[in-house]
């Protein structure tokens, strides 16, 4: 068995978009990325040797469209998609996922995200928490992951565990920041995945946003420590404002106080904006009622 991660070159940019290739017999992939970065992802698997037809077997971890919204591609060739059991309805009709996309991004959502299609129905597999799934010579392991969506998956193969958005965003040498876009936000119930993600003691973790990185337990834990700084930033700011335009520019520049490298904070914000996050921060404050003076 061996691991690629293919550079989905999103915006044209590096470092920014993964899908990971799990070379065995049949080789598979875990996350597809967007539509919009396919003919990249299907040139990455050409140079790694492969067509298309030859994934039988895609994992996505979460239904965000950054991570799943190819997967019709590979489902068309005949690829089974294999999903958390909240995922499965929004892959067969994916109506809901373009019109929140559509809400947020407006007219830059085709360019952004491309096509998003529906699935066949037989083509989608629920997984189950704790599930091992067999792929030639190789074991997954589903493990059921809520906080960032109530659609997650973590994914362990050996020593590697890819975490999708629930293990954060890295790229290159920067910060590990939560991502946190509505509107499932639940950051209680994401600190208590990540003690569920140290127990399994993986060597690697695999963020979709980017790369492996081989010190997966101290990612885990600074993880845990800016996720619970994210919750003490929105607990102490819905109390003097809810408006997001106020809380913005408070936002944007608590988020550069964690960065030291200005063009590092750019490849972050294409993989995991600020006005997302905020948004998710705030609809996570008003749910559990942090607002109510
Ligand atoms: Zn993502």
């Amino acid at each position: 068995m061996r691991i690629q991660t293919l550079d989905l070159n999103f915006l044209n940019s590096k470092h920014v978009l993964s899908s990971y290739l799990v070379e065995t017999d049949p080789p598979f992939l875990i996350e597809t990325g967007p539509d919009s970065t396919f003919e990249n992802l299907k040139t990455a698997l050409n140079k790694a040797g492969y067509e298309i037809k030859d994934i039988k077997n895609v994992f996505i971890t979460h239904i965000h469209l950054d991570h799943s919204g190819a997967a019709f591609r590979f489902a068309s060739e005949g690829a089974k998609i294999y999903v958390h059991p909240n995922g499965k309805k929004h892959l067969v009709n994916p109506d809901r996922l373009i019109r929140s996309a559509t809400m947020v991004y407006k007219e830059r959502t085709r360019e952004l995200w491309g096509d998003t299609l529906p699935i066949d129905e037989e083509k989608v597999i629920e997984t189950s928490d704790e599930q091992i799934v067999t792929i030639g010579n190789v074991q997954v392991r589903v493990i059921e992951s809520p906080g960032h969506a109530k659609h997650h998956n973590v994914y362990l193969i050996e020593d590697h565990l890819f975490t999708g958005d629930t293990g954060g965003v890295r790229i290159n040498d920067g910060p590990i920041m939560p991502a946190v876009p509505p509107p499932d936000i639940d950051i209680p119930l994401w600190l208590k995945t990540i003690e569920k993600m140290k127990s399994l003691k993986p060597t690697y973790i695999c963020p979709s946003h980017f790369g492996c990185f081989d010190d997966a337990l101290d990612h885990l834990e600074i993880l845990k420590e800016n996720l619970i700084k994210y919750d003490e930033f929105i607990r102490k700011q819905i109390k003097f404002s809810d408006d997001y335009n106020t809380l913005f520019p408070i936002f944007k520049e608590y988020v550069d106080s964690f960065f030291t490298d200005k063009k590092v904070r750019d490849f972050y914000q294409f993989a995991n904006p600020d006005e997302m996050n905020l948004a998710g921060l705030i609809r996570y404050a008003k749910v559990n009622k942090f607002d109510v003076k």
